[in-house]
């Protein structure tokens, strides 16, 4: 059975979802003002991962749901520099589908599939639930309006009954030196639901007891609103960065009322030189300073979401290299010829390999034991159960290692006649035969127990 560690009791659970059967995912998306970095990247691939393993191993059917913050100060920021003489809406608009686009393009070339993700909702779509939620906070004493906007008051909210801190431990101690401060917030850990129009900035109108409250929703309630419409309350797994812990997953669920999903799971940082990779650090990679996006995924996959990760350049070499060896392993296997591969492994090195890979994704996803597993049977087994676990392999870490067209036969005759002057020591011709496996096919051609197989160049 899967096992997750949840920040809700800091412990790892069996997964049990609500509905037998299926499994609500609700990931924090981008804010798209710009290119995610790798750090992003980073909290994409967790969910990814974890959908894969709920939807193929676990063979449960996976909503999966992504939400787009299109507004915030740094897209209004942004909206404006980039389309000065664009009504704000518009200009915001504008931006939100540039890099929501571009967003779309990089996730798929880290392997992250456009079709897993059951819906995209962008924040500003969904203005009326997010009233609607705002409205009910008001109405139940925990909403307060002031000077236009509107906040969130912890100190009746935990007056009602409900613990505030589910997420991290809160000292609440500060709230004695309470009084109205510069955000017009009647305590310190209030927060804003919603923010009260400035001009310049994009607005809807906001009716409360008959008057208009023109202005934009705070952060934390567009995923409250979001996560409701799509998978109801409460759903499976919410996912997100640790920064996303504090505030934002606490204030998402207190304005949920204490009930807005069963598992949280936060993935740890990337970080280079040890400071968290940030755009406001300036220390930030993206694909556009990386070779091959999917080494990225593979150096990922091979640290545990929970442990910190310090990137380097030398790691995403070594990542390349090693996929690289992966790589040729899948394809030597993927277009041997019908009837080369002995059906099964008789050393049981393969069982083994399954065994070990399903159990090291089972605990907490466990994803560098996982990949290490592949030393029992990498460039060793060569048999159809080893291309079927080479299969399961990719399918699960995604990535995109298998070839599924079969060598055309003018390709075989060139292979039959380099193992037949192999076979008669005819080097000379052994050796033209291979120059022109790899000039004209792209092919490499390896001598191996079950005879010749080939893999691309790379
Ligand atoms: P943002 O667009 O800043 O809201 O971030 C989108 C997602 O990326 C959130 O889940 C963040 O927690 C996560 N994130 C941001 N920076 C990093 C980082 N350096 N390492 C891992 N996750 C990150
Ligand atoms: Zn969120």
């Amino acid at each position: 059975m899967l096992k997750l560690y949840n920040s809700l009791t800091n412990k790892k659970q069996d997964f049990i979802p609500i509905n037998p059967g299926s499994a609500s995912i609700y990931s924090c998306g981008p804010t798209v003002y710009d290119r995610i970095h790798a750090g992003n990247i980073r909290a994409f691939l967790m969910p990814d991962l974890l959908q894969r393993v709920l939807a193929r191993l676990e063979g449960l059917n996976v909503d999966w749901v992504m939400n787009i913050t299109d507004i915030d100060d740094r897209m209004i920021a942004r909206a404006s520099e980039s389309y000065p003489n664009q009504e704000p809406l518009d200009a915001i608009n504008k931006l939100a589908d540039k890099y929501t686009d571009i967003f779309l393009d990089d996730i798929e070339k880290v392997g992250i599939r456009r079709d897993d993700i059951s819906h995209l909702p962008r924040a500003t779509d969904f203005i009326a639930p997010i009233q609607t939620i705002i409205t009910q906070l008001i109405s139940d004493g925990i909403g307060y309006v002031s000077d236009g906007s509107v906040y969130f008051s912890v100190k009746n909210y935990i007056a009602s009954g409900k613990t505030y801190g589910r997420l991290v431990s809160l000292d609440f101690s500060a709230r004695a030196r309470v009084t109205n401060d510069q955000d017009q917030k009647e305590g310190v850990a209030d927060f804003v639901l919603w923010k009260a129009h400035k001009p310049g900035e994009p607005f809807w109108d906001f009716n409360i007891s008959g008057k208009n409250y023109p202005g934009r929703p705070g952060w934390h309630i567009e995923c409250s609103a979001m996560s409701t419409e799509f998978l109801g309350q409460p759903f499976d797994i919410h996912t997100g960065g640790v920064d996303l812990k504090f505030p934002h997953h606490e204030n998402e669920l207190a304005q949920c009322g204490g009930t807005q999903a069963n598992y949280y799971i936060h993935n740890e940082h990337l970080s280079i030189k040890s400071q968290k990779m940030s755009k406001s650090l300036g220390n930030i990679m993206t694909l556009k300073d990386i070779n091959d996006p999917m080494a990225l995924r593979y150096l990922i996959l091979s640290a545990h979401y929970r442990s910190q990760m310090d990137f380097c350049l030398a790691d995403i070499s070594s990542a390349e290299e090693r996929l690289k060896n992966i790589r040729t392993y899948t394809d030597q296997l993927m277009l041997a010829r019908v009837g080369q591969l002995p059906e099964a492994d008789d050393t049981g090195k393969t069982k083994q390999f399954i065994t070990e890979f399903k159990q090291a994704l089972s605990d907490d996803l466990n994803t560098p034991k996982a990949l290490s597993a592949l030393r029992l049977i990498e460039g060793k087994v060569y048999t159809v159960d080893a291309r079927e676990a080479m299969r399961l392999v990719d399918d699960i870490m995604g990535l995109g290692i298998i070839v599924d067209n079969p060598l055309s036969s003018e390709v075989l005759e060139v292979i039959d006649s380099y193992e037949l002057a192999r076979k008669d020591k005819n080097f000379s011709l052994s050796d033209s035969l291979r120059a022109k496996l790899l000039s004209q096919h792209g092919l490499v051609a390896s001598d191996t127990q079950v005879g010749t197989l080939v893999h691309r160049a790379q």
